[in-house]
């Protein structure tokens, strides 16, 4: 079905609860939004490009689910509270049918996170979704990436390398592989845990090893990883154990939480993810120095092929 823009928009507009920090939501020339008094905002902006972000044959739903998941991942990794965001759509063609199915996968991560939709653009083009997440964050609790301290253990939520394993495979992995790349899990509720208690924190959407190196060098540390000890799901174990390293080390998309702790505060990190059901484990320490260090569980060193994806270098 071929609608107008205005007709798209109010689509969208219906199908969003009134709330008492949005003062004016969608339908005027800007959102007015109430913040709460002595919180930081916390703003992040994902655009996910049709054959760059997601395989071509990607579903709306599951589109619209991944838009607002990698910006959530982004508040995850701050420590932040999702509040309010914004969604500015590029479409091809004007199909109502695709709005409806792409807002049935982005409100079935909005609502459950209580992050509302206050606005955005609707325009012609290539398919292209922008999102900008905003949430809050109390003064002196967020997780930067420049914390890290030699000595610190380092940890990684879930589970990594499933999305690179599901990207490599396309038509040929299942569909549970493949929805660790189509709907991944922003770990919000493990960052908010973890603010006041980690470092330093990421979240894993280049690939563990390009995303620990901002870590390490925003923090001027180095780091040591055991390539044994990265978290596996027993699909990534069956389907593609010769790949297994590569896929953990510098797959993308996973949007876990890689972050270093204190190593006196092992006990409480490890209570804080079980407080929120977060699966965690221990894959390395932070180190003097400067880069990364990657062995294997004899303690031989492992040579990564890359460290992970980088829009604008070609290999
Ligand atoms: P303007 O031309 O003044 O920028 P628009 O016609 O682009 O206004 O948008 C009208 C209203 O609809 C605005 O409040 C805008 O924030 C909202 N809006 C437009 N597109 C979207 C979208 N994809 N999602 C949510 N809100 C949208
Ligand atoms: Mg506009």
């Amino acid at each position: 079905m071929s609608t107008g823009e205005f007709d798209l928009i109010e689509r969208i507009r219906t199908r969003i609860a009134a709330r008492a920090d949005v003062v004016l939501g969608i339908g005027d020339d800007a959102a007015l939004l109430q913040p709460p008094p002595g919180l930081q905002l916390a703003i992040t902006a994902d655009t996910l490009n049709a054959g760059v972000h997601f395989p071509q044959d990607t579903t709306a739903a599951d589109i619209g689910w991944k838009s607002l998941a990698v910006n959530l991942s982004d508040l995850a990794a701050m420590g932040a509270q999702p509040a309010w965001c914004t969604l500015s759509l590029s479409l091809p063609g004007s199909d109502a049918g695709w709005i409806d199915a792409f807002l049935d996968g982005f409100l079935a991560l909005a609502q459950p996170h209580g992050i509302a939709l206050v606005g955005g653009d609707t325009t012609r083009g290539p398919l292209s979704i922008a999102v900008t997440a905003m949430g809050w964050v109390e003064p002196g609790r967020a997780l930067r990436r420049d914390g890290a301290q030699a000595g610190d253990d380092i940890w990684v939520t879930g589970t990594i390398g499933d999305a690179a394993a599901a990207l490599a495979t396309l038509d040929a992995c299942d569909a549970a592989l493949r929805s660790r790349l189509d709907r991944p899990t922003p770990r919000v509720r493990a960052g908010l845990a973890l603010a006041g208690l980690a470092h330093a924190c990421v979240d894993v959407s280049d690939g563990l090893l390009a995303d620990l190196g901002h870590v390490c060098a925003r923090s001027g540390v180095g780091a040591e990883i055991d390539i044994d000890a990265l978290p596996a799901s027993p699909m990534l174990l069956a389907f593609a154990p010769a790949h297994r390293r590569v896929f953990q080390a510098s797959g993308g998309d996973d949007y876990e939480l890689c972050f270093t702790a204190p190593a006196q505060r092992r006990d409480e990190v490890l209570r804080a993810c079980a407080d929120v059901e977060t699966p965690v484990a221990r894959v390395g320490r932070i180190v003097v120095g400067e880069g990364i260090h990657v062995m294997d569980g004899a303690g031989r060193p492992w040579q990564p092929v890359r460290m992970g994806y980088d829009h604008f270098r070609e290999d």
